[in-house]
């Protein structure tokens, strides 16, 4: 067992009581490979921003999940060696058994999501708080998730969301003793979260229910998923390279700004962020059909992805110049 403390991470405790008395909400960004985390890591320095960087099932899959792990505490060093270092946590995105945050926890990761939004309430309750128990032995961070998002995230995939009832936070969070609460008011995975006819625009988030669960369970920390922007400019490089992401479209980001001067103490950004590198690498590759060094189109890839990192910092989350 390595615990996280001896990486120089941090749990999400601190920043999510900050962000709350600040207004801000903590950026969540996934990772898979080598790029991806250099872009996180570089792009939160900079922007001086207090970072969750997290793991999927799949990117555990796709990428080894000793290496990644591996990976998180090479960027630590990094970290810890800058002018300015930031706080950094290491987090596991929709957990969906025991047996794997059990495994995430003994392997370094300073918080973990146990996602039992599909289970009926009573075995959600039940796994979570199961989850819980031994995550706090260690002092690692549980988020827990009510409601169900739409749309598809790896392995995780609704056709339907379901919002979250008010009326089930206060029991969840007493019954379960979890961190942070990850809730459904509209927000879906994946780049089609919406499909709009000509003309419709995105149908507001549900501040309503926000509103109410933050009545119910004041100062908990809640948690977004599937919150990208689906930014346009990057499925226009896209569609203009070759792809085909018609009708692709996100939260738009006033939304997401408003809810992080909210509760919402975590936001995840997933989808942004494979739009981005996806853009670059087509651009890049269209334009230089000679080139054949992956460096040459995975460079320009990840200095986008830095600067989309440090853009959403400072204007969405608000999350920049606080660490
Ligand atoms: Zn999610």
């Amino acid at each position: 067992m390595i615990h996280y403390k001896e990486l120089g991470l941090v749990n999400t405790k601190d920043m999510f009581k900050k962000a709350m008395s600040g207004g801000y909400a903590i950026p969540a960004y996934n990772f898979n490979n080598l790029e991806q985390l250099q872009a996180i890591i570089m792009g939160c320095l900079e922007s001086k921003s207090p970072v969750i960087i997290q793991v999927s099932k799949g990117a555990r899959d796709y990428a080894n999940q000793t290496l990644l792990r591996f990976l998180a505490q090479g960027a630590m060093e990094i970290v810890k060696a800058s002018e300015h270092p930031i706080p950094v946590a290491l987090h596991l995105d929709h957990g969906d058994s025991y047996e794997l945050c059990v495994s995430c926890i003994e392997s370094g990761f300073s918080s973990v999501m146990i996602d039992g939004s599909a289970l009926s309430y009573e075995e959600n309750v039940a796994l979570t708080k199961k989850v819980v128990d031994f995550a706090h032995k260690y002092d690692v961070t549980v988020e827990g998730e009510l409601g169900v998002l739409a749309g598809i995230e790896d392995e995780v995939s609704h056709e339907k969301s379901h919002y979250t009832d008010p009326d089930d936070v206060e029991d969840f969070i007493k019954r379960t003793g979890v961190d942070s609460l990850a809730i459904s008011i509209g927000t879906s995975h994946g780049a089609y979260k919406f499909k709009l006819k000509p003309g419709e625009e995105v149908p507001p988030l549900r501040f309503d229910i926000l509103e109410e669960i933050e009545k119910r369970i004041p100062d908990f920390p809640i948690v977004l998923h599937g919150s990208s922007s689906v930014l346009p400019e990057y499925v226009k490089i896209i569609n203009n390279n070759g792809g085909d992401l018609e009708g692709a479209v996100g939260v738009p980001e006033d939304q997401l700004r408003k809810a992080a001067q909210s509760a919402v103490c975590k936001i995840n950004i997933d989808s942004d962020g494979r739009l981005v590198v996806t853009a670059m690498i087509r651009k890049e590759m269209k334009d230089n059909p000679k080139n054949f060094d992956p460096r040459k189109y995975l460079g320009p890839a990840r200095e986008e992805l830095k600067k989309m990192i440090i853009q959403k910092n400072r204007t969405v989350l608000g999350s920049a110049d606080r660490a």
